[in-house]
């Protein structure tokens, strides 16, 4: 890296920035972020060349540069270069190598988007995106292109549209709650929108993406955490990447909310030179666990503009799962996701445990090369699905407001669906035949 230390190590500290209450203070915490060269310079007692500075100087006029104090803190200033804290949150001038494969709405976020501020692309679940603002700007956000955005701050009209039509969508039972971070909204604004998603009965759970825990803990006060409860059942994710992440502030805030009766769940980011190793996977994973956080999906790095220095081949991502299924406990393993570009969703991937198979066995290998059989049974009587529930021998009583078609490869499988296979709308050989008829 292109900087030198300045000479006297005298400088102030970054916690010296406040006394010890206002440091524990998050709104002094959002109002005293980093966001610009100089003040990181003096912070961390360096100091760039002349052509670095207006390197990074370009990078943060196009992405935005925001880092609070605390997460500042963790940084290891005597390695920079390498450090996982640093490399999240300041620029890389490598952002600025948008690369072919590059886009900037690479989940079509925007055009599955019946209202502003919802993605609806799954059939029962939506994604709304209630904050535009986020303490940290992760540089590896997929939503790059809006952070900082100053004119796509929701305003209160614009959530009632998306409520509204969380309303008028009945197969709507999970709502997402997103943004940026809903966790930089004020209390009483969250607990209104948490009121409002409360009152609409096919609401079943509501979801908060939040990365406070980690950049802000100190959000995690005592009267959020009480409203929260009082809007149960409500889930919340996280998002820590990397061991170091895991301070004592950290856990407490995860501890109060894990107290709150909140499940907890993490959603980390494969990212290359940041946590691409599954002995730092397996270590975040256990230190998540420990403060009661479910590891729940690790992604691989997505084709937003000014993240290719952040991809990994998804061989590495495969890599930490095989380290991890077997070698730990299960809840420990997340589930590795593609997230499709163009809104193809998540898209799990594994490595292979099934190796063959015949009429009457499954061959399998486990996590240590064993290689063994499973005996299928004998005699099965397949119940056949009609989706005539009320005469079948399985109990299930469902009211008849539930789903009753079948989406893509489950409906191939049902006995109910005579769907045969699956054609590309623009196959040209099914094109032409219909040109023939
Ligand atoms: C990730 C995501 C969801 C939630 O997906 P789960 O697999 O249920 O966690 C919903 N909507 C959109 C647009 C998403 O990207
Ligand atoms: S396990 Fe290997 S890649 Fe991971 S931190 Fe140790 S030396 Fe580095």
């Amino acid at each position: 890296m292109h900087l030198t230390k300045t000479q006297n190590q005298t400088a102030p500290t970054i916690k010296d920035m406040a006394q010890p209450l206002l440091w524990n203070d998050w709104r002094w915490q959002v109002r005293h972020c980093v966001r610009d060269l100089t003040t990181m310079e003096n912070l961390l007692g360096i100091e760039f060349d002349d052509a670095r500075r207006e390197q990074y100087q370009r990078t943060i006029n196009c992405f935005p540069m925001s880092i609070t104090p605390y997460y500042l803190s963790l940084v290891d200033v005597e390695n920079l270069e390498h450090d996982p804290i640093f490399k999240q949150s300041f620029p890389s001038v490598l952002e600025m190598n948008i690369s072919a494969d590059d886009m900037t709405d690479p989940l079509h976020e925007d055009e599955d988007s019946p209202v502003p501020g919802i993605t609806h692309r799954y059939p029962d679940r939506v994604l709304f995106l209630v904050s535009n603002t986020c303490a940290m700007y992760c540089r590896h956000c997929t939503r790059k292109r809006r952070v900082g955005d100053i004119d796509s701050i929701p305003n209160r009209s614009q959530i009632m549209a998306g409520i509204d039509y969380i309303r008028e969508t009945r197969q709507v039972r999970d709502v997402l709650l997103s943004g940026g971070d809903p966790f930089l909204l004020s209390d009483e604004y969250l607990d209104w929108i948490l009121t409002e998603l409360d009152a609409i009965d096919h609401v079943e759970v509501v979801r908060i993406g939040t990365r406070t825990p980690v950049v802000l803990p100190y959000r995690i006060t005592d009267n959020l955490v009480n409203i929260l409860k009082k809007h149960h059942p409500l889930w919340i994710n996280t998002h820590f990447n990397h061991p170091r992440e895991l301070t004592s502030s950290s856990r407490r805030a995860l501890a109060k909310l894990a107290d709150a009766g909140i499940p907890l769940g993490n959603q980390s980011v494969l990212l290359a030179g940041i946590n691409d190793c599954p002995r730092i996977m397996k270590s975040l994973v256990h230190k998540l666990v420990a403060s009661r956080v479910r590891p729940y999906y690790l992604y691989q790095c997505d084709l937003s503009e000014g993240l290719s220095h952040f991809r990994t081949p998804v061989g590495k991502g495969i890599e930490i799962v095989e380290s991890l299924i077997g070698h730990t406990s299960g809840f420990c393993v997340p589930t590795y996701v593609i997230d499709a570009p163009a809104g193809g969703g998540k898209i799990p991937v594994m490595p292979h445990y099934l190796i063959s198979w015949s009429t009457n066995k499954v061959v399998l290998r486990n996590y240590e090369g064993v290689i063994t059989t499973y005996k299928e049974p004998d005699s099965y009587e397949p119940v056949f699905c009609d989706r005539n529930c009320a005469e079948c021998d399985l109990q299930l009583e469902l009211d008849d407001s539930v789903e009753h078609t079948s989406i893509g490869i489950e409906g191939l499988l049902a006995d109910y669906d005579d769907t045969i296979s699956l054609v590309p709308a623009d196959n040209e050989r099914h094109n032409r035949r219909s040109n023939d008829a």
